[in-house]
């Protein structure tokens, strides 16, 4: 991994709103805002660290809830500029947190269950969160293309966050992603480049894009912005508390891929707490995966700290990284939390699209499959309580995975424009 030194890229004014500095989630060591990712001295993943807003917890709910309706009402506790809200940006977030009375019916949940639906963003994906929030750090250090390696939503996401910000984009995904996905991809103007192998190809080529002059002035949204882009994934955890009334769920099933969602939320709902927003309380994390590419959901039943990398094949191409950064702190998130990491195959992820639309009327892309399936999976399972309020997230577009539901999903019937050829199709009501 290249280590990019604080003289070359930063300046002391760079504003990014309450951050105050990058520390080391191993040893804490800590640097001074840029576009670093790895710490200089043990090689750990580095986070943002913030001087958090003094003042009372009602003043600092007062002023969220009368912010815009995106994520942006949560500046203060953002790497973002104070001004964030005015700069031509794509404005993600606060997504409809769904209460699913009939799908809680169908899996037998009494405690309330919720489905917090991330394909209501502006690229049908959770992704343009943590992209936002990258714009915003690529900005502050004067990057003029923005780039990442993806599974295929967040290319989508940065082309158009790079578009309405003015800014140069050229992505990279592996190149056999779902049509739904390319496109998403290629039609915001900027470079779209497919590399003949996986996700973890793609992305260890971008790691070495980086480190040479070829990837000069390039910010890569999730490697050398990895620690901006991260926070973005705390706005879920936000939202969700701030939707269900100010108060953290009881259980929340949260899909892996990087496993970045997973733990950023989970630093979401813990400074959430320490502000005294929310009142502390006992909360589980689970984390779902698909079959296919299932290395944390290995290790955790294995009872394993280290994750082994895994070659993916599944239809969940959105959390096809077999090699996932965050795997370990996901691990110990679970099971902190009293959580688990579990996974479901093809089928089951097909099941489960189709359960949340039959119930809900939400239609989710596989990764949204994969999550509902591991909790249907869980429930029956006895390891998820249907007393208590749960949250599972749809972080995703059905419409950019139609190919895992087409063959089963077709007309009831086709036939001639007359009512006696409706009458023979035998489908009028009783
Ligand atoms: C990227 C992605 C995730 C999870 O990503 P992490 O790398 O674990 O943060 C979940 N769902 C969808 C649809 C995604 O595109």
């Amino acid at each position: 991994m290249a280590v990019q030194t604080i003289a070359e890229n930063t300046t002391s004014s760079v504003d990014l709103g309450p951050a105050a500095a990058l520390s080391c989630r191993e040893c804490g060591e800590r640097f001074e805002l840029g576009p670093l990712f790895a710490c200089a001295s043990c090689f750990g993943p580095l986070e943002v660290a913030y001087d958090l807003p003094a003042g009372s917890p009602e003043e600092l709910r007062k002023r969220i809830e009368a912010g815009p309706n995106n994520i942006w009402r949560y500046a203060p506790l953002l790497p973002v500029p104070a001004d964030v809200a005015e700069k031509p940006n794509i404005n993600p977030g606060f997504t409809k947190l769904v209460k699913a009375d009939n799908l809680a019916r169908e899996l037998g949940v009494t405690g309330g269950l919720y489905v917090k639906d991330d394909s209501g963003n502006p690229t049908h994906s959770f992704k343009d969160r943590v992209v936002a929030i990258a714009v915003e750090a690529a900005r502050a250090f004067g990057f003029t293309t923005l780039s990442c390696s993806s599974t295929g939503n967040l290319a989508g996401a940065v082309g158009a966050a790079a578009a309405r910000a003015g800014l140069r984009s050229c992505v990279f995904i592996p190149h056999d992603l779902e049509q739904g996905k390319v496109v998403m991809a290629a039609v915001y103007g900027g470079e779209l480049v497919g590399i003949e192998g996986n996700y973890d190809d793609v992305n260890r080529f971008c790691s070495e894009l980086i480190g040479d002059p070829l990837g000069e002035g390039w910010g890569f949204v999730n490697v050398n912005l990895r620690p901006y882009y991260g926070e973005g994934s705390k706005t879920l955890a936000y939202e969700i508390c701030e939707q269900l009334g100010w108060k953290l769920p009881d259980q929340i099933v949260i899909p892996i891929a990087s496993g970045s969602q997973l733990t950023k939320i989970d630093k979401g709902f813990q400074e959430l707490i320490k502000l005294g927003l929310v009142e502390e309380k006992p909360y589980k994390i689970f984390g779902a995966q698909a079959e296919g590419c299932s290395p944390v959901s290995a290790a955790f039943k294995a009872g394993h700290d280290v994750v082994r990398p895994q070659k993916p094949n599944t239809i969940a191409k959105s959390l096809a990284i077999g090699n996932p950064a965050d795997g370990p702190y996901v691990l110990d998130i679970a099971r902190r939390t009293g959580g688990a990491v579990d996974d479901v195959n093809d089928e089951q992820v097909v099941d489960a699209i189709k359960l949340l639309a039959r119930t809900e009327g939400i239609f989710g892309e596989t990764a949204g499959g994969v999550t509902l399936g591991v909790t249907k999976k869980l429930i029956e399972a006895g390891v998820i309580d249907p007393t208590l309020t749960t949250v599972v997230l749809n972080t995703g577009d059905g419409l950019k995975t139609l190919d895992a539901v087409s063959a089963t999903s077709q007309a009831t019937a086709t036939i001639k424009p007359s009512l006696d050829a409706f009458r023979a199709a035998g489908l009028a009501s009783a």
